[in-house]
């Protein structure tokens, strides 16, 4: 091998595309020239500020693919909105608190319930080990973001936890206190039996926590009070409610008919008569009467349960109502029997219609939804485990009918999948239900980017229910409200300094806020001297993230960054955070105002198949255990390529090594194909810029449709991010990279490069600065999504180039379309000419005709216009369909047709290529044949491309075809980069290592050296 040139090159990008070994090298490149924190000097020097409050991921798992998806969301708007000189506070945040952390440590220390917890293991062990668990997941958190790329400031984290967050935290209850927004009240609340605590009504509606369950499906009848043989027919899946019954209710219009069964009158509405009877396989059945429901109001009675229940005849003696028809509009009379009994202790409609009419509400239960000893013989049973005991009570009492088992969907718990129970409770709550039109009013604001996760969101807020917030646990925000044990005088007290000044025996030093430490705190009272304890409650740990606009900055902070530009998480946070960042935010100010301008609802993500992933189905893909094996910037790009962000996104490792692969080792490849190329050319970018080749007029109208299409890309795939329609964008650079440089662009140029002739010497310093231009401008398009490969190319190609660059591509501008570089005439051109281009390729393959064989002719028939364009590119044209001659018509010409001539055709253009070969055209094809072959070789050998060859020696071939080459050897060696090409009869001519290879069937040697 003889070199012309010295390597003077030290090639620093490997052959192959190895993603692992050149993120872990970027990754160490970030943290030793710390490029993260450099970032945060933006803030004094900016184009403008773009507020940012991270969601934060609860510190209770490992994180999956689903979390990673998200992420990669913020990171590449952060990214890219840090480049267009925007600084962002992209600082990370952790969700410390509340029960899905209690039950993780719960499980750890194998305890089963809250009773347990306290007496086993006492609330400052428990609150030690909920830190622990934090802790341990937070190492899990923080490595998958260092290796996905996710460029969060994780020093600026904020922790939920903490007193400073507490502090801030409170102050939302402040306001809330101030405006008569916070109240204590007897309410009905959805209640967990396993966590023992209340959920809000948000937490009820969580995205699979309806499940499939199996309840009693019981008809029961209630005797008509003094009547001989009436009865209200009843239907109910919860027959534990009969013991806290108090009311039966109508539709007061609806028709309601008295049904002859077997001796009794059963009461019921008309239009359920038939259907109901036929479920009850009553066959013998006659309406005597039909009323409306209004006449049955006031009918009282015959509470069967009483005898074993005296607390229930206690209640008939405390309110006319108690056992009596009342009538209601909601009852619906399209199911069961439109007669629904009620029980204010355990429904919530149920519940107001008592409060209505001032009835009390009877609910016997304790912490764990046992009953108490006011539920008679049921004190000390489970709610749900007294069904079967109420249908045996009933039937001894000839109140029974019929009994079946119903599957149906039915609310458990979130966490625990516990059934859940309603009860009328005790609580705390934020009476959104009275701020719920300026919450609406600030909602319409938000730009959601799209309607259907809009609608989502906005009908929940529509329901516009208080907000409990109370909680019966032990790790989370106490609630910061304490209570005269004398006169009942309440009093908020927000900060710690407060408590500290305020409480009646001497707190000690730097007591923690949080139970139990809190609560040793006690005040005086104000009103009576007495002393006032903390109610015993935390809050609910979506007011504790929700709290985080104005607890995880400073006041100064919260002006400058709320409301925030921009958020993303995933749908099922319509109920979740971004419903209590907007509560809490219309609470703290007062207005209607969203904390955030912009929430972009990302679509969750599931295995392959389309399930949900989950710990018992095994198919949970963890992030740092895929990232051990694959590519940070190839989960990143093929996440954002699959789907729309709203789309539920199947997540298929088998896909991530196709065309993802593909799009990023041709970004590659490219680019070390032009490094190699232009260091071997000494190009220089500060010397040969396109300005330069301008100038010089050295840029072909290929060079100018490519800066074109270019401008037209930058502009697309910005405005496509700005509409977070990421996958559209990746789609955009995607089609660039493979269809415009790849297929069309490089094979244009790529044989200018192959000689080192001074006389195309500034031809190729353009073509250079072409390649930099447009590869560079392409590599920072791409760093948002792929910031490995993007920082790697930046430094191994640009910078090392030209080293005035920045330190890191992030500090790179973004690239803005420049209007000079459009030409839509000449894009209108070129899209004539690659489909011309491609029709001969199609006619070429009818006839089995290779590219690589030069043809004579090429007639084309088309209107004038698409003449006019491919005569504008006349010699580009025959160059990609290597064709010698080509001739425009509008008509067919008449010699024309036969099988000399092949054609193919789309539209109004036709193109006949000449289809026959004379001597002159089958060598040159043939040295084209051989010349690929060369390649091939020169490539398996490992020659550099830029290095030229000694000899090339190509033997036994047919007599009659190295007659046919003979005059194009010399075109072919400069085809191989050889200084000679010989042909040989038999390999025994020459001494030489020979390599086997075929023509046309045929075996031939070839030897290089
Ligand atoms: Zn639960
Ligand atoms: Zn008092």
């Amino acid at each position: 091998m003889t070199a012309k040139f010295k390597a003077n090159f030290n090639f620093s990008l490997s052959t192959d595309y190895s993603p692992l070994k050149l993120e872990k090298e970027i990754r160490e490149f970030w943290k030793k020239n710390q490029i993260r924190d450099k970032l945060e000097l933006r803030e004094k020097e900016n184009k403008g500020l773009l507020g940012y409050v991270e969601g934060p991921p609860t510190m209770n798992g490992i994180p999956h693919i689903g979390h990673s998806r998200g992420r990669v969301m913020k990171d590449v708007r952060y990214r890219w909105k840090t480049m267009q000189g925007y600084y962002i506070p992209f600082w990370a945040g952790w969700d410390c608190q509340g029960l899905p952390v209690e039950l993780e440590v719960e499980k750890l220390l194998g305890v089963k319930n809250k009773l347990e917890l306290l007496e086993r293991v006492g609330e400052e062990r428990f609150i030690k080990e909920c830190k622990k668990v934090i802790m341990k997941y937070h190492r899990e958190w923080a490595e998958a973001d260092s290796r996905l790329g996710i460029f969060i400031n994780q020093k600026k984290a904020y922790w939920t936890y903490l007193d400073e967050y507490i502090e801030r935290e409170w102050q939302y209850l402040k306001r809330a206190w101030e405006q008569n927004l916070l109240e204590e009240g007897y309410y009905v609340v959805a209640y967990c039996p396993g966590c023992q605590t209340s959920l809000s009504s948000a937490e009820v509606g969580y995205e699979g926590s309806y499940k499939e369950v199996e309840d009693p499906s019981l008809y029961f009848k209630f005797k008509v009070a003094d009547s001989q043989n009436e009865y209200f027919l009843v239907w109910t899946t919860m027959p534990f409610t009969i013991i806290t019954d108090t009311m039966l209710a109508v539709k007061p219009d609806a028709e309601y008919a008295k049904v002859r069964v077997d001796g009794e009158l059963w009461i019921m509405v008309y239009q359920r008569v038939e259907p109901v009877m036929q479920e009850l396989g009553i066959k013998k059945f006659e309406i005597t009467e039909t009323v409306t429901g209004r006449s049955l109001e006031g009918t009282k009675y015959d509470y069967p349960l009483k005898d074993i229940i005296p607390e229930q005849a206690e209640l008939e003696t405390k309110h006319a109502l108690v056992h009596t028809v009342i009538c209601e509009d909601f009852v619906d009379v399209n199911t069961a029997t439109g007669v629904v009994h009620l029980s204010p202790g355990n429904g919530e409609e149920d519940f107001w219609v008592a409060q209505k009419r001032g009835v009390p509400v009877f609910a016997p239960f304790d912490d764990e939804v046992k009953f108490t000893t006011d539920a008679g013989v049921f004190n000390g049973i489970f709610a749900r485990d007294a069904d079967y005991m109420v249908v045996e009570e009933l039937r001894n009492r000839n109140a029974f009918v019929a009994v079946k088992k119903i599957q149906h969907e039915y609310p458990t718990c979130w966490r625990s999948h516990h059934k859940l129970v309603w009860l009328a409770r005790k609580e705390y709550f934020l009476r959104t239900d009275k701020i719920n039109s300026k919450v609406l009013e600030a909602a319409e604001r938000i730009e959601f980017y799209f309607e259907e996760p809009k609608n989502r969101f906005i009908t929940f807020l529509k329901e516009g229910k208080p907000w409990c917030i109370s909680r019966e646990r032990v790790w989370g925000t106490p609630l910061p409200i304490w209570t005269c044990e004398n006169c009942g005088n309440k009093r908020l007290v927000a900060s710690k300094a407060e408590l500290i000044k305020s409480a009646l025996e001497k707190a000690p030093e730097n007591f923690e806020l949080h139970k139990p430490w809190v609560d040793r705190v006690t005040l005086k009272c104000e009103k009576c001297s007495g002393v006032m304890r903390r109610e015993d409650y935390v809050l609910d740990t979506w007011h504790n993230s929700g709290a985080s606009p104005y607890a995880r900055f400073t006041d100064e902070e919260f002006e400058k960054f709320v409301p925030t530009d921009f958020l993303t998480e995933g749908i099922d946070q319509t109920r979740g955070w971004a419903n209590s960042l907007l509560l809490e935010h219309v609470i703290l100010t007062g207005k209607p105002e969203s904390p955030y301008c912009a929430f972009l609802f990302q679509g969750l993500t599931q295995d392959a198949k389309g399930r949900k992933m989950s710990k018992s189905l095994g198919n949970v893909v963890e992030t740092n255990k895929l990232l051990e094996k694959y590519s940070a910037d190839l989960c990143r790009f093929y996440m954002m390529r699959k789907c729309s962000p709203i789309d539920f996104m199947n997540f298929d490792l088998q896909e991530l090594n196709r065309r993802s692969y593909q799009v990023l080792s041709t970004l590659y490849h490219l680019s070390r194909f032009f490094l190699q190329n232009a260091e071997f050319d000494e190009f220089n970018p500060e010397k040969f810029n396109l300005e330069w080749g301008t100038r010089k007029g050295q840029l072909k109208s290929a060079d100018r449709w490519l800066l074109s299409k270019l401008q037209e890309k930058i502009e697309e795939y910005t405005l496509r991010l700005e509409r977070c329609e990421f996958n559209f964008a990746v789609a955009v650079l995607e089609d660039f990279v493979i269809e415009t440089l790849s297929r069309l662009y490089v094979p244009m140029i790529r044989k200018e490069l192959w000689t080192d002739d001074p006389e195309t010497f500034e031809r190729r310093q353009t073509i250079y600065a072409m390649l930099h231009y447009t590869l560079k401008t392409v590599t920072l398009l791409f760093n948002p999504v792929t910031p490995y490969l993007s920082e790697a190319l930046y430094q191994k190609v640009y910078k090392k180039l030209d080293a005035r660059l920045p330190e890191s591509i992030n500090f790179e501008c973004w690239p803005v379309p420049n209007e000079k570089m459009r030409d839509k005439a000449l894009d209108a051109e070129f899209e004539v000419l690659f489909k011309c281009v491609s029709l001969v390729y199609a006619a070429r393959q009818q006839a089995k005709l290779k590219r690589r064989w030069p043809l004579s002719k090429v007639i084309v028939v088309a209107p004038e216009k698409t003449s006019n364009a491919l005569r504008d590119q006349e010699l580009l044209f025959l160059e990609l369909v290597n064709v010698k001659a080509a001739e425009y018509v509008q008509q067919v010409p008449d010699y024309v047709g036969g099988e000399n001539w092949i054609s193919a055709s789309e539209a109004d253009i036709y193109v006949f290529v000449s289809g026959q070969r004379d001597e002159t055209l089958v060598g040159e094809g043939l040295m084209r044949d051989l010349a690929r072959r060369v390649q091939a070789l020169r490539k398996k050998l490992g020659y550099m491309p830029t290095d030229v060859l000694g000899a090339v020696h190509i033997a036994e071939l047919e007599e009659k075809s190295m007659g046919l080459l003979e005059p194009y050897l010399a075109e072919m060696a400069e085809l191989v980069r050889a200084e000679k090409v010989y042909l040989h009869g038999s390999r025994g001519e020459v001494e030489a290592e020979w390599h086997k290879s075929e023509l046309d069937g045929k075996k031939i040697y070839i030897s290089i050296h």
